[in-house]
């Protein structure tokens, strides 16, 4: 994948394009290499901050109250090893609304469940749980397009949704397979209702 609008179809958990790595700012390089300079380089700690402030008052907005995530929670979440390739970066997720959203969502529910958030919480969390705040995630995610009327959007991340985790992601947990079937086809009907409203004003 690359530019943005195909990017922000790569979820973490998507296990296509594995050589694709070329551009030095790829998650799978700083899991690969460790630490590397991008937080110096092209992010300040403000400018994050800035946005996770903007998307909590979104959240709060729309009725779901988050947890307190800090700037190096989600730094740390955002770039450290992930089990499968995703050539999302920081830059993405931060020009993103609804990808912010997804993202602190599941930080916030990784933390409810007594997760500590750093580096390596993707990789020490057991399956189950992840996947879990995942699909949560997904599903606030996708009722917040459908608050703010962007239809597009939902549909494009269902259609992602069932290609990269219903047909093909041999790490989703069988347990939770109806879960992800079910809120792939709540929200397909809701979705396609939505668009069919006729426009108002
Ligand atoms: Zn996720």
């Amino acid at each position: 994948m690359s530019g943005f609008l195909h990017r922000y179809l790569a979820h973490r958990t998507q296990s296509a394009h594995p050589t694709d790595i070329e551009s030095k700012d790829r998650r799978c390089l700083n899991a690969s290499f460790g630490d590397n300079d991008i937080w110096d380089d092209e992010f300040t700690s403000s400018e994050i901050e800035a946005r996770i402030r903007k998307t909590k008052a979104a959240l709060k907005e729309f009725g779901y109250d988050p947890f307190d995530v800090t700037t190096e929670e989600f730094y740390d979440y955002m770039t450290g090893p992930i089990f499968s390739d995703d050539p999302t970066t920081l830059r993405d997720v931060l020009g993103n609304e609804y990808i912010m959203i997804h993202e602190l969502v599941e930080i916030c529910e990784l933390k409810k469940i007594g997760r500590k958030i750093d580096k390596n919480v993707i990789m020490e969390t057991p399956k189950i749980p992840y996947y879990t705040a995942h699909l949560n995630a997904m599903e606030t995610e996708l009722k917040y397009a459908l608050y703010k009327g962007d239809t597009l959007w939902a549909k494009i991340r269902l259609r992602q949704h069932k290609e990269s985790v219903l047909d093909d992601d041999p790490n989703l947990p069988e347990e939770l397979r109806p879960m992800a079937q079910e809120l792939y086809e709540k929200y397909r009907k809701l979705a396609k209702q939505a668009s069919e409203q006729p426009m108002t004003s």
